[in-house]
């Protein structure tokens, strides 16, 4: 039996937070966080200008809330659980319509990345033990359902207020995704050094998506190794060489596609992943730290590089062009 240690979901959602440390610093108005666990990890929202008050907040919540009971792999009386314990194979057709549009971007994201990204890895995290003795899904939307999730709460929140959306930053677990007007300064941070100075800062404004993909926060043990979270879709072996992703997104594409792409990328690296994004989301800007804490260096996308501001390491920049 391999050893297993994975480190909490709430040290990761908590880590992951604090990517927007750098946003109060930019912010010359008055903020209010409002912070609750949900989908395995911790959700919230940052108003600007009493913009949203403590009432609006349970009809927010069980936003979030119906989603995981559909979305979940932890539990085996969410809608995913029971339709993969039945061995569904066509999951567009049996899913509920509200959560269909993520099971259509996984699947778009599987076939464009020919199976890099790909949701069918769940039998194999299983058997790596990443599930942590959870109930699991063969099918798993572990990488994409929260963002998912803050696009449909960021849709709900400017329906809910007719036209005149709050100035807010909403965020799950590392997906954030800006509503309403207003400029939000997020930080990169260290994936070596949580504590460290972040290794840049990068100015959202409406609409906009970033997420984080990490293998510091939570990875797998194995005879002394530490193996990471995220596996190659092609091959069923955990990734290796990359300790982090970001990905920007532009409002068409949304948080789903941040936190799809961060994925993706993760598991492609910088150059295939640059290319990825010139063929298939050329509006994406993209990050990748190698994993070589002895010698940090950060790798940007071109557009990354324009954005991302105060960068502490050496970088290098990846022209997005098809190969
Ligand atoms: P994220 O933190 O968004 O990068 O998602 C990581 C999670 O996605 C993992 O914990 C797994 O549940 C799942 N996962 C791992 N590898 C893949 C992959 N190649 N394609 C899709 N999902 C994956
Ligand atoms: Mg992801």
């Amino acid at each position: 039996m391999p050893r297993r240690t994975r480190i909490g979901f709430l040290l990761l959602a908590v880590t992951l937070l604090a990517i927007v440390s750098g946003l109060r610093r930019g912010a010359t108005d008055e903020t209010q966080t409002f912070r609750w666990p949900v989908m395995g990890t911790i959700a919230q929202v940052t108003v600007r200008n009493r913009s949203l008050s403590q009432t609006d907040l349970p009809a927010l919540q069980r936003v979030y809330t119906r989603l995981d009971e559909r979305l979940s792999a932890w539990n085996p009386d969410s809608e995913l659980c029971r339709l993969a314990a039945a061995h569904c194979t066509n999951w567009l057709v049996a899913a509920s319509p509200e959560v269909r549009p993520c099971y259509a971007a996984a699947l778009r994201l599987a076939r464009e990345s020919g199976n890099a990204f790909n949701p069918r890895v769940g039998a194999r995290l299983r058997e790596l033990g990443v599930s942590g003795g959870g109930a699991y899904s063969d099918f798993d939307l572990g990488a994409i359902a929260k963002g998912f999730a803050v696009d449909v709460l960021a849709e709900t929140i400017t329906r809910r207020s007719a036209g005149a959306p709050p100035a807010l930053l909403l965020d799950l677990g590392g997906n954030l995704r800006v509503v309403g007007d207003g400029v939000w300064r997020t930080g990169v941070r260290n994936p070596f050094d949580k504590a460290g100075p972040l290794v840049g800062v990068i100015a959202l404004t409406n609409g906009e998506s970033i997420a984080t993909s990490g293998n510091y926060e939570r990875f797998i043990e194995q005879d002394g190794v530490r193996l990471s979270h995220i596996l190659d879709g092609r091959t069923g072996a955990p990734t290796r060489g990359i300790a982090a992703v970001t990905v920007v997104t532009p409002p068409e594409y949304g948080a789903v596609l941040a936190d799809g792409l961060s994925t993706t990328l993760f598991v492609l690296g910088p150059k295939d992943g640059a290319a990825f994004l010139a063929r298939h989301y050329p509006r994406a800007l993209a990050l990748w730290i190698p994993d070589t804490p002895a010698a940090p260096r950060v790798i940007l996308t071109k557009e990354m590089a324009r954005r991302l501001q105060h960068v502490v390491w050496p970088s290098e920049t990846r022209t997005q062009t098809e190969r």
